[in-house]
């Protein structure tokens, strides 16, 4: 019981989703003395189900997180695994199966009302005794409160995106992550002036403002306003991939952090979100469009001066007709933003 407490203890001092995955893992991992756990995330694509493994302990060693090797990949289909497919239609609890091997498989979706995202995984040649699979599904209600209340923090309440508290941590993973495969790429000295500087595969950012929302509120109201915020906010989670990260900056601005794309690839995925929005058909307020700023993003650069950057080719987008979308480091190789920069007059910050 004192193991138990302390796991409860180590589980719940944490703020970060990742820490909190490794020590619910290493606690079941002990708790029911398992060959192997395993956080699995549970993504749908296009109605489609699949898992990827987020976290694994393995008896003896430490717990860690699984670097996604691919991230175009979404992972394994959820039909492969048979018993954990049925339970997850049926909404229960657990599902167990056993394979050729004699290893019994445990598995504990989180679900969060209807939904499930979130499933623990546990190993072992041993069947569970009714007494561990008591102390697990309670480890897995804490675990589920836990990230609940964690969810609830990083997130804006009306629309449900990423918040701006959020931002600065992901930005962080997102800038290591992008180091780490720039040296895990780096070429032989000369190849990298061959290689055709826009194939390249970058993180981006992008800033993304409503044109004339305040009209909108003046003429439909606030409600009718914040039914658009919410609207576009959907368009962002529906245009971008499960590996871009989405966040409400505040009022009508949302900030985009897109991961390892080439500029072009960049360019059309951005621009693809902006010609949702102007097809789309907001309800009573009709048309709506949105400018859009972005930048590559790079290990070298605070991220107030990534912003920054981003922000002028936003105002450059919005005194240059809005509903567009215009890429910093093109605006200044064309000499375009430097006008802006150097006019005295022009208060665009
Ligand atoms: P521009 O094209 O230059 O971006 O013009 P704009 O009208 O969109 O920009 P401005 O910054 O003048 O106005 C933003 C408006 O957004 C003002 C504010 O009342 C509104 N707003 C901010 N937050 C919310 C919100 O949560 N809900 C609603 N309904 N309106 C909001
Ligand atoms: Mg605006
Ligand atoms: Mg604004």
């Amino acid at each position: 019981m004192d193991s138990l407490l302390k796991h409860m203890v180590d589980m719940t001092g944490h703020r970060d989703h990742t820490m909190l995955d490794i020590s619910v893992i290493s606690a079941v991992q002990e708790l029911a003395n398992a060959k192997q756990t395993r956080v699995l995330t549970l993504t749908t694509v296009k109605g489609q189900t699949f898992i990827r493994s987020r976290a694994i302990i393995c008896a003896g060693k430490a717990a860690r997180m699984e670097e996604q090797t691919d991230p175009a990949s979404a992972g394994e289909a959820l039909s492969s695994y048979t018993a954990l497919a049925a339970c997850i239609a049926r909404h229960e609890a657990s599902a167990e199966q056993v394979d050729a091997e004699g290893n019994h498989t445990l598995w504990l979706p989180i679900w969060l009302g209807d939904k499930c995202n979130t499933c623990l995984e546990i190993i072992d040649p041993t069947p569970y005794t009714p007494e561990t699979i008591h102390i697990v599904g309670g480890i897995v209600s804490v675990y589920r409160n836990f990230q609940n209340l964690l969810d609830y923090s990083e997130r804006d309440s009306l629309t449900g995106l990423l918040n701006r508290k959020t931002f600065d941590d992901q930005l962080a993973k997102m800038l290591a992550a992008s180091s780490a495969e720039q040296d895990a790429l780096a070429l032989p000295p000369g190849e990298e002036e061959r290689r055709h500087h826009s194939d390249q595969e970058k993180q981006w950012l992008a800033v993304v403002d409503v044109d004339h929302f305040k009209h909108v509120n003046d003429k439909f109201g606030h409600l009718y306003g914040d039914e658009v915020l919410i609207l576009i906010a959907n368009l962002l989670q529906s245009s971008f991939r499960a590996q871009d990260r989405v966040f409400r900056f505040g009022g009508e601005e949302f900030v985009v952090l897109l991961r390892s794309t080439t500029q072009e690839n960049a360019r059309r995925i951005i621009d693809r979100f902006r010609m949702n929005v102007e097809t789309h058909e907001f309800p009573q307020v009709g048309k709506v469009t949105v400018s859009i700023g972005y930048v590559s993003i790079s290990a070298y650069e605070a991220p107030v001066i990534i912003l920054g950057h981003a922000d002028q080719a936003l105002y450059y987008a919005k005194s240059h007709g809005r509903n567009m979308i215009c890429h910093y480091d093109e605006l200044v190789s064309g000499g375009l933003l430097q006008a802006i920069e150097s006019n005295d007059e022009a208060e665009f910050f």
